[in-house]
């Protein structure tokens, strides 16, 4: 059991302000593990200040001392990557395979920006002008629940490379993650007030970081609605904002595809992440004259697919992260089922054999048209929609006929078709036979799927503003 009573504000483990408790589950298990306490807005406050703080000497560090910093910051979260998958497994759920991926990723994301830190200019020209990149300020990074410490490292290695001082909203779901990474940026050693975290609720916490006039920046990955809201409170001071929210990917299959490998792809894509994953493939395009055989492996394939255990190696899928997630996704196989989708896999209700944990049974639906609930909501669990089309053109057409846009996937034998047919969706990824990530390669959404880009040089421009300089020359 953990008892997680402390907040990280100017270098230090400080007991929050806020007297709220908050409980923590093993979701595979629907067993409390855990215990933390709660900030509030005045402990948000109190590490804006911290931040405010750090600020002047930590924007002039040079480039040469920040990347000693993120050297420090990456061996450290490095050498406790078993500390953090056994949180991840254990608070998460995520399956054995995936969970070991994410913790890697923490120090990973961490020596991906001191790649691009290294060969950055910070100073260019423009005519007669000197432009210099100058960090925007205190950033507030907030992150979801489904990759905790990926987004908490990911967004504070750029602000740090920009020059940037942050104050961090985790999720106060992944408390026990937050614990694990908080403890070791401390061990890294950076200057007290560069990195704060307020673990809290979003209506407290988020919301007096989204609103707070020192803060100059908020970079946020989650849920498209609160997206929208973090925009709007952060109209008032003319905050800069990247916004990493919902998807409702299309998987266009196009009808050369060799099925034997589009089907096992195209569900991986689907189910990623236990079907938690922004970017999943949920969509699935399949044309009309190929969809019966389509239909017919996926049956097959799903039905050789594990939702259980995450600590059993074999398995793909593990639980929601609460029963709320629970609760969302079962109504949505619901209205799936009300609006008449055909089910070809799974369904309501938990795998066989399992009696508790939130687990939902891998689930397709079929004969599933664009304007139904399940193919235009972002359902967030391991519930795919195959839609048929007639021809390339309305492929495409279905494919941008939403209103998220932040990954596609295009499968063919032909490279240079499918290639034509990336470059015409709306979104801000589209991977071409692969499921391959690109760190170096901008990652955001077009339309309501966000604003702005993380990773590579874009990401790291993100934290910054260009300023000139005249009649320097
Ligand atoms: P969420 O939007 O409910 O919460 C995300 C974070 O925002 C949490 O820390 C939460 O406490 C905080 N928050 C809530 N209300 C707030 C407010 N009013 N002001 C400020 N902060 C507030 O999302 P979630 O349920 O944690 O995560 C799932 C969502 O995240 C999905 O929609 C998913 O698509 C999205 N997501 C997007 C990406 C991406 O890169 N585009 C990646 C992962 C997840």
């Amino acid at each position: 059991m953990q008892h997680i009573d402390k907040i990280y504000i100017d270098g230090a483990f400080v007991t929050p302000h806020g007297e709220e408790w908050f409980d923590l589950f093993n979701p595979a298990k629907e067993t409390v593990i855990g215990r933390v306490r709660l900030a509030d807005a005045e402990d948000a406050r109190r590490a804006v200040a911290a931040a405010k703080r750090a600020l002047p000497a930590f924007s002039r560090t040079s480039k040469k001392e920040r990347i000693a910093l993120l050297e420090r910051m990456h061996a450290a979260v490095q050498a406790r990557e078993d500390e953090l998958f056994e949180a991840i497994v254990e608070e998460y759920g995520a399956p054995v395979s995936r969970a070991r991926w994410m913790a890697k990723y923490a120090a990973d994301v961490l020596a991906e920006v001191t790649k691009v830190l290294r060969t950055y200019e910070f100073t260019r020209h423009a005519g007669t002008a000197e432009v210099v990149m100058q960090p925007l300020g205190v950033a507030g990074l907030i992150t979801p629940w489904n990759s905790n410490g990926g987004f908490i490292c990911g967004k504070l290695a750029a602000a740090i490379a920009a020059g940037c001082t942050a104050v961090i909203k985790p999720s106060e779901m992944s408390a026990i993650q937050t614990r694990i990474i908080t403890a070791v940026l401390h061990e890294a050693g950076l200057p007290a007030g560069v990195f704060n975290i307020v673990t809290g609720r979003g209506d407290t916490v988020g919301a007096e970081i989204s609103a707070h006039p020192d803060v100059a920046k908020i970079s946020f990955t989650g849920s498209t609605p609160v997206g929208k809201t973090i925009l709007r409170t952060g109209a008032e001071t003319l905050k800069r904002v990247t916004l990493e929210l919902g998807g409702k990917s299309p998987m266009v299959i196009l009808d050369d595809a060799d099925f034997a490998e589009a089907v096992p792809l195209a569900l991986q894509a689907g189910f990623m992440n236990s079907g938690q994953a922004c970017i999943a493939g949920t969509r699935i395009l399949v044309p009309q004259s190929r969809a019966a055989e389509f239909e017919e492996r996926v049956r097959f394939e799903v039905a050789r697919m594990q939702a259980g255990d995450p600590r059993d190696p074999a398995t793909q899928i593990g639980p929601m992260v609460s029963r709320k997630q629970w609760e969302r996704v079962q109504c949505y196989i619901r209205i799936g089922i009300d609006e008449g989708a055909r089910l070809i896999a799974g369904g309501e209700g938990r795998p066989e054999g399992l009696e508790h944990g939130w687990f939902v049974r891998p689930t397709v639906f079929s004969g599933v048209s664009n304007d139904m609930t399940i193919a235009r909501e972002e359902i967030f669990g391991p519930v795919l929609s195959i839609i048929a089309y007639r021809d390339t053109e309305e492929a495409i057409a279905i494919a941008n006929d939403t209103s998220y846009g932040l990954q596609a996937y295009v499968l063919s034998a032909d490279a240079a078709r499918a290639r034509a047919v990336a470059t015409r969706i709306d979104a801000g990824r589209v991977l071409i036979n692969t499921l391959a990530h690109e760190p170096a390669a901008p990652f955001g959404g077009f339309k309501q799927s966000g604003i702005g880009r993380e990773y590579g040089t874009f990401g790291l421009e993100a934290f910054m503003e260009p300023k000139s300089l005249l009649g320097v020359n």
